[in-house]
């Protein structure tokens, strides 16, 4: 069933089969012969016969591991950026041969089809990203898994660039169906909000019973995952809103039609729309009910699920292993704490020791602003008996710490489940590694920055939770789906093991040297820049040479994440080279994609500036192939899969301290790109890993930041003694991109000389000075190809295989199939 490697032939038997699959569901599940279907239909009815083919592996890998009784993972999260999955499985299923052929036998393109499918975007970026990573590699590796969300009717928003702003229209990707999933009508539950609780003694025991005021449906929508080589299948289930009442009949009939359905639509708002992660959460109630709603439908129903397979409440910690991403899911320790003792009387200590073997927490933000708090008052209304289950778990673990340091009222304060200085507030954060057996952050420098800032008191309270799992990708659609050029070299010159095994990516390193290796591998790059370059003319009408250096940073745009240092780079090199035209430059390509939060007020005029800039720059004569500045419409995932194999150089520019991890670093290193980056999540393990020769390293470190933000934002001290900085701020203040407007960027300017809160300025010469080193680079191009190949090279230990291997080991305790590489992968790590 596998892909045969280029060049060998395809069973005729097997593609005239895929062919009459392809006919007969265009014919029985679309309504419509070939004559009169349109390419949708053709794409749907392609991804509905590979669908039949996985749900046969689907089924008997569920029976499979039901049968051995096997211990499985929950993984919940309210992100999950899947984004396209048909190559995706065709390719896991070693499929993708045969599709190709069998689609091109019936006139209609795989590429073309490919396009038809929608980019589901259920996430905002990088922790939807990792969710969605995660999942595949699960199935990779044969954990039994299940990854709960929610289904959005609405996805992130598409943006659109007009005249330089950004504006933020609904992601309608369910208006033309949905192939991948199966509506589960049978797998509903109710989640309830609201109401009071009674306290009634049976047995001399207390009983709660929480009367609510509202209750909603929870209806499962299942996606199958397939994993690599197709020996695996688990589900994406992602939860649906709806009111058990529908409509009031009798309201109905009174002519109130809107009143008739008011329930139905305040029940089905909840799963509406993604939320936006720079919004702050305060206040935001629907926020709330969306983050209860899929925790009580998804711990519903895998103690259902472990019921029917195991019989054993008090076993589910055996069983079952919880991964909460984020502090998103944290009810899940109240509401477990609910179904135990509420539902099953289990006693409290008890079900506390269930509740805590069973869950795990990942951290993913050192911002204390960003850890999610909720007031007191909104969770008494919204989910009281919540509320009193906090209360007491807070009153053993306040115990716990008086014990710990008796009559440190700073420490208690700070342990708290409760915030009492801001107003009385529920803090996610605290309640979910409380109730974890293992909190983990997601690069080592996080991991260790972890301990000492946000969760320094709650470690010493309980010592030995923290852990790190740095974060990885999965190799199938980073590399081998968005580069197949590449990857077919990768095959040629390491051997077909390395689609298994991405630990024989090391065999490349005898060839980084050689010059006809360097150039098919510089072949590969410049086919993948070609195309980048013919899509940047289509979307945007800027021409690129492909020979230009491709820098690129393409990530959700943040003021931590830099992207006005890039630009203010820009800038200088804009003026440098109209000081000098004759001057010896490199010719290089600016490139940007990203998407602000649509309340992120400043990280939009930011999206304004660069494209402010590259009106100018693209249209002076002075410049011209020597510099461009192209910022790409509506990043997604379909979109990072055409950037990322074309680029030269990746941008992880982020201020010192402020990344957890990143993963766009990663995917960028993998495709051989070579970093510009500060010492900051996980560029200090890739670092780690190419080499400190093969990455650009520049700028403060997490310790620098910390001092110098103490001593102030003021900048005035480093913009004196950089006379290109300071013209490149006077340029942008002054109107010289914004002629129309010149006091357009007039907070940026001011901000970037007195609240360099990021330090932008502070930064900005030494990563202008690595950039030059980067130019002098790309002049000895067969330097720059050694070091872009050993990135290749070296990327290996950055498989998300990788990480689920540490998370199954370190956390789930549940074992990885049999050819897992996780003993080689390791052995750097
Ligand atoms: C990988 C990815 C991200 C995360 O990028 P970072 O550079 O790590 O912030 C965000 N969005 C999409 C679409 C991605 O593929």
């Amino acid at each position: 069933m596998n892909s045969p490697a280029p060049g060998q032939p395809i069973d005729e038997l097997a593609l005239s089969e895929i062919k009459s699959a392809i006919l007969a569901k265009l014919r029985l599940a679309i309504g419509k012969d070939a004559g009169m279907a349109t390419r949708h239909d053709w794409y749907k009815a392609a991804a509905l016969a590979l669908r039949d083919r996985i749900v046969h592996r689907w089924l008997s890998a569920e029976k499979q591991s039901y049968d051995a009784g096997r211990k499985r993972v929950y993984y919940l999260s309210l992100e999950f950026l899947i984004g396209r999955l048909f190559t995706d499985a065709l390719n896991n299923m070693g499929l993708l041969a045969l599709f190709d052929a069998a689609l091109g036998d019936l006139g209609v393109g795989l590429s073309d089809l490919r396009k038809c499918e929608p980019d589901a975007a259920l996430g905002n970026g990088g922790l939807g990203r990792l969710a969605a990573c995660f999942m595949e590699s699960m199935a990779t590796l044969g954990i039994p898994a299940i990854g709960y969300g929610i289904r959005y009717d609405f996805g992130l928003f598409r943006q659109i660039i007009n005249n330089g702003w950004q504006q933020e229209y609904p992601d309608e990707w369910l208006s033309f169906g949905n192939p991948w999933e199966f509506q589960r009508p049978e797998v509903v539950y109710h989640v309830h909000f609201g109401g009071g609780v009674e306290h009634v003694e049976t047995r001399g025991r207390d009983h709660a019973i929480w009367h609510p005021a509202e209750t909603v449906q929870a209806v499962a929508y299942d996606t199958p995952i397939v994993g690599w080589r197709g020996h695996n299948v688990n589900a994406l289930r992602l939860w649906s809103a709806r009111s058990p009442d529908p409509l009031k009949l009798d309201v109905f009939n009174t002519g109130d039609y809107v009143g008739a359905a008011a329930e139905e639509t305040r029940a089905e708002s909840i799963c509406k729309f993604l939320y936006p992660n720079d919004e702050s959460p305060a206040g935001r109630e629907l926020r709330l009910r969306q983050e209860y709603f899929f925790v009580s439908a998804s711990l519903q129903d895998l103690v259902k699920r472990h019921l029917a397979a195991d019989g054993q409440i008090r076993g589910l910690a055996a069983k079952v292993a919880v991964q909460l991403n984020d502090t998103h899911p944290s009810l899940a320790v109240t509401e477990l704490m609910r179904i135990l003792v509420d539902l099953h009387n289990i006693r409290w200590d008890d079900a506390w020791k269930i509740t805590v073997a069973t869950l795990s927490y990942t951290n993913h933000t050192l911002l204390p602003e960003a850890l999610e708090t909720w007031p007191v008052e909104l969770f008494q209304r919204l989910l009281p008996r919540h509320l009193e289950i906090i209360y007491r778990i807070n009153v053993a673990h306040l115990a716990l710490a008086e014990e710990r340091c008796p009559g440190d009222v700073d420490f208690r304060a700070s342990v708290s489940l409760i915030d009492e200085k801001s107003g009385r507030r529920v803090r996610m954060g605290q309640l979910a590694f409380v109730g974890s057996h293992r909190i983990n952050g997601v690069s080592a420098m996080h991991s260790d920055l972890m301990k000492e800032t946000v969760f320094h008191d709650l470690n010493h309270l309980y010592p030995g939770r923290i852990t790190n799992k740095t974060n990885g990708i999965t190799f199938r659609r980073w590399l081998m789906l968005a580069n197949p050029k590449l990857t077919e070299l990768l095959r040629e010159a390491c051997g077909e093991a390395v689609l298994d095994d991405p630990t024989r990516l090391q065999l490349l390193e005898k060839s980084a040297g050689d010059s006809a290796f360097q150039d098919k591998f510089r072949n590969v790059k410049h086919h993948n820049k070609i195309a980048l370059a013919r899509l940047i003319g289509e979307k945007i009408n800027i021409k690129v040479d492909p020979g230009a250096l491709f820098d690129v940073q393409i990530k959700r745009i943040h003021e931590y994440k830099r992207q006005l240092l890039n630009i203010l780079e820009a800038i200088a090199l804009y003026h440098a080279i109209k000081d000098n035209p004759q001057g010896n430059w490199v010719p290089r390509v600016k490139i940007f994609a990203g998407k602000a939060a649509a309340s992120y007020r400043y990280a939009k005029l930011i999206i304004k500036l660069i494209n402010d800039v590259a009106e100018v720059v693209n249209n002076d004569p002075v410049v011209a192939g020597r510099l461009k500045v192209a910022f790409l419409p509506d990043y997604n995932v379909s979109l990072a899969e055409v950037i990322i194999p074309a680029a030269d150089l990746s941008e992880q520019i982020s201020t010192a301290g402020m990344e957890a991890s990143g993963t766009g670093n990663m995917k960028l290193a993998l495709n051989g790109a070579i970093t510009i980056g500060t010492l900051d999540g996980a560029n200090i393990e890739i670092r780690d890993h190419v080499g400190v020769e093969n990455i650009a390293i520049f700028g403060m470190e997490a310790g620098d930041v910390m001092v110098r933000r103490k001593q102030g934002l003021d900048a005035s001290d480093v913009i004196r003694g950089s006379p290109g900085l300071s013209r490149a701020i006077n340029a942008i203040g002054s109107g010289e991109f914004s002629p129309d407007d010149t006091h357009r960027f007039e907070s940026i300017a001011h901000a970037l000389r007195h609240l360099d809160h990021y330090m932008v300025s502070a930064d900005f010469d030494s990563y202008f000075a690595a950039q030059r080193g980067i130019d002098a680079r790309w002049q000895t191009q067969a330097a720059w190809a050694r070091a872009s190949i050993l990135n290749v090279a070296r990327m290996a230990w950055f498989s998300s295989d990788r990480t689920i291997a540490e998370y199954a080991e370190d956390i789930w305790n549940v074992p990885v199939n049999g050819r897992a590489p996780s003993e080689p992968l390791r052995a750097k790590g």
